[in-house]
């Protein structure tokens, strides 16, 4: 018993013919079925006359070019979708979205020769150091793209002949399909709505209008760029479809990892170890910049942890007027790999450095005291 509920059968599994039957196989097939199912040779046969609805089904859509091409195309979903609710515009909106779902399922290349297409947009990561940002910087790009094919100047059709007309739209580009109580319009499923088909396709890009290459690029990075900024190069992207503009080529900076520096915006942060001797009595040292080396004074008394401002060393950022700064994080370290003498000498220090502890550690003693009246609680 075939039930509303079923799977639809294929309709040509229905007639029982071959996918690129002619017209003529599929009227003679039905006929057939048509004879041994009818009503009136089956009276009170249910299954009779089911298969007699599916036939006579099969047939209407097959024997119709346009509704065979569609069904080829799109299967039964061609014909069921109606129920899914669909507003606005029959001709455009209902026809793309068929396009969009049903072009991913059916895989590539059935919607690259609709009517005229901007070319996609591209996106090349280039990663560049820290000092070529700040500098700026000039650079070639090898770039996988496709180009109009210059032999048949992209329409796809071998020099010398023409696409033809499209036999199932007549070359409108659009069919017209009952859905229930609607009549839709949308594209030509053969030609995908160009109105040709192409009969000899050009040899050199296999009838899709587009080849693929490699084009080297110059690119201007200017100064201050910075992770994530993009520059585009117009109409440097793949080319268009029939005729259609270029799309643009996105060139997104990355940013190599810097061994001193961490970029923020336009300041540069970075750390620097300073002796156990110099936090304490002051002193000089030298940091470096994206320029080289420049001395930094470092007051008595330093605590580990202190940032001290460069100013103007930084980036001079794409959009700003004046440069950032650089930030050392200053980090007292513990000297290592002490000397007998080294080790006496430090020892002695500790022991006067305790009889004042105050005046010395002020930052153990307000922690002392902290945790004193914690436990007093
Ligand atoms: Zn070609
Ligand atoms: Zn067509």
């Amino acid at each position: 018993m075939v039930s509303e509920n079923m799977s639809k059968r294929d309709y040509y599994e229905v007639l029982g013919v071959n996918r690129d039957a002619s017209d003529e196989d599929i009227k003679k097939s039905y006929r057939k079925l048509a004879m041994k199912h009818h009503p009136d040779r089956n009276p009170d046969d249910p299954k009779a006359e089911e298969l007699f609805k599916e036939a006579k089904e099969a047939y209407e859509t097959l024997s119709d070019p346009q509704k065979r091409a569609a069904y080829d195309q799109y299967g039964h979903a061609g014909f069921d979708a109606g129920a899914s609710g669909f507003g606005g515009g029959f001709s455009g909106g209902f026809a793309d979205a068929f396009g969009d779902i049903f072009g991913d399922i059916l895989g590539g290349g059935m919607r690259g020769r609709s009517n005229v297409y901007r070319g996609a947009d591209l996106q090349y990561n280039l990663e560049i150091s820290l000092e070529e940002a700040a500098r700026g910087t000039e650079t070639k790009l090898r770039i996988p793209t496709q180009e109009s094919c210059e032999t048949c100047k992209g329409s796809g059709a071998k020099p010398g002949t023409q696409p033809a007309t499209c036999q199932t739209c007549g070359g409108h580009g659009q069919v017209r399909m009952q859905q229930g109580f609607f009549s839709i319009q949308q594209t030509c499923p053969k030609c995908h709505g160009s109105g040709k088909v192409i009969t000899s396709p050009c040899t050199d890009c296999n009838g899709s209008g587009r080849v693929k290459r490699h084009k080297t690029l110059s690119v201007k990075i200017p100064v201050g760029v910075d992770e994530g900024d993009r520059i585009r190069l117009s109409g440097e992207g793949e080319a268009g479809v029939n005729g259609g503009p270029s799309g643009d080529l996105y060139v997104v900076i990355r940013l190599k990892p810097h061994p001193i520096f961490h970029r923020e915006h336009n300041d540069l942060h970075c750390e620097m170890p300073i002796s156990f001797g110099t936090a304490a009595l002051g002193g000089e040292i030298e940091v470096p910049t994206l320029d080289g080396y420049v001395k930094l004074k470092i007051p008595a008394e330093t605590q580990s942890g202190k940032v001290m401002r460069l100013r103007g060393k930084g980036i001079k950022g794409v959009r700003s007027s004046g440069h950032g700064d650089i930030l050392c994080h200053l980090v007292v370290e513990t000297p290592l790999n002490l000397t007998d003498r080294q080790k006496e000498l430090l020892t002695e220090f500790d022991a006067i450095s305790q009889q004042d502890k105050p005046r010395h550690s002020p930052k153990s003693e307000s922690w002392m005291d902290k945790v004193k009246s914690f436990f007093a609680q």
